[in-house]
């Protein structure tokens, strides 16, 4: 056993809970990230003084907005409470009376846009800061920029374009075309782009390209503090999501962060943007290349690295899927064999396929060959499940 594997095991073990090995990417409902030693110092130093938050968060909006390209800056427990804070300050502004009224929102421009082809459950976070979602476009044809807008009215708060890897649909516009058609009619456009990174050049691309806010989560590929995210963009804007956000009183008081969880997200993206990102993706190539190799000789299963992810992300990933008939296992006893194994293994389903993908990004060093030896068990024994 990896002494790694071992030393990370110690408290869960004691709490009776199995370890866990995730070829999924970051996902919440499996941790997230494993935070590296910088953070942690950095979130234990935080932890023993007091501090102002409202002069902390000015503080890490500064460090944010340097290495997003960005006016401002600002740190929210998850990018999913970015997505409720960036549509509340796209409603009140910095309007005290707006910010006290919500999440009723009689009066306010009230409305955000969304593709269809971007709806996802994400979608509640609009809802929950007081919105109305307003689907536009097509699922399956190419949206056209008259359907953008002819959908804009002065209700429209703001227009949602969000960029992830679980949309399987191109149908959408362009994001250029939309920040053109937005800036045209004033509107604000907010990107989730929570799962963008890598590539760490993304941190600025949506901002370069005029977007008004842009959020990323923290705990994901950042592997900062897992409730942290980061919203960056127009000064107003980011102000505004500020208003909204604790300290203050706004509808994101229970969204905070605490001060230990803004100085460990910022000790992440310090890491972050030094990281040897080209080293990282060899790491992976590797374990990536063992796995296929390990399984290459099995009948009825198939294997091929996938490389880049939907969204063009630079993630190598080793994609199989077999042969029902040739090697009589069916997809869900797999994943049970998989799962009830020691230690358990979390492989990502293919969204829109029958394949299942192997995403190194949450390996640990040597779980690839565990992976490959109880893939290796469960295809060329089946029985035996
Ligand atoms: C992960 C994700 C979120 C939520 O991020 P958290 O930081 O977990 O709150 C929102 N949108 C998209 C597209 C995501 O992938």
């Amino acid at each position: 056993m990896n002494r790694d594997l071992q030393s990370t095991m110690g408290i869960y073990q004691e709490l009776g809970l199995g370890q866990v090995i995730v070829a999924t990417g970051n996902f919440t409902e499996l941790g997230g990230s494993l935070m590296p030693t910088e953070v942690l110092e950095a979130m234990q130093d935080a932890a023993r003084s007091f501090v102002s938050i409202p002069a902390l968060q000015e503080r890490a909006g500064q460090v944010i907005a340097e290495h997003a390209g960005a006016e401002a800056g600002y740190v929210t427990s998850g990018a999913a409470a970015g997505l409720v804070l960036a549509t509340a300050a796209c409603m009140t502004g910095s309007d005290p009376a707006a910010i006290h009224q919500l999440p009723d929102t009689a009066g306010l421009k009230n409305e955000v846009l969304i593709h269809k082809a971007h709806s996802n459950n994400y979608n509640r976070m609009f809802r929950l800061a007081g919105a109305t979602v307003k689907e536009l476009g097509y699922s399956a044809h190419r949206t056209q920029p008259w359907q953008l807008e002819s959908a804009l009215t002065e209700k429209t708060a703001a227009i949602i374009y969000v960029v992830a890897q679980f949309l399987l649909s191109k149908s959408a516009l362009p994001l250029t075309d939309v920040l053109r058609i937005a800036q045209d009619r004033g509107v604000p456009v907010i990107v989730d782009a929570a799962n963008e990174l890598p590539p760490v050049e993304n941190l600025r691309k949506f901002t370069d390209l005029g977007a008004d806010l842009v959020i990323f989560s923290g705990g994901k590929d950042l592997q900062g503090p897992q409730p942290t995210g980061i919203i960056c963009g127009r000064r107003e804007l980011v102000a505004a999501c500020a208003l909204n956000g604790a300290p203050n009183h706004g509808i994101g008081r229970p969204m905070k962060v605490g001060k230990e969880e803004i100085v460990g997200l910022l000790a992440a993206l310090d890491r972050y943007v030094q990281l040897d990102h080209q080293a990282r993706i060899a790491r992976w190539e590797q374990q990536v290349s063992l796995i296929l190799d390990a399984l290459a000789d099995i009948d009825g299963l198939h294997l091929r690295r996938v490389f880049p992810d939907y969204t063009g992300r630079p993630v190598p990933r080793a994609w199989l899927t077999w042969e029902e008939n040739a090697t009589g296992l069916s997809k869900p006893a797999v994943l049970d064999a998989l799962a009830n194994g020691s230690p358990t293994i979390r492989l990502l389903e293919e969204y829109g396929g029958d394949g299942l993908l192997i995403d190194p990004t949450t390996l640990l060093e040597g779980q690839e060959s565990i992976i490959a030896e109880r893939l290796r068990a469960i295809f060329t024994s089946p029985g035996t499940l």
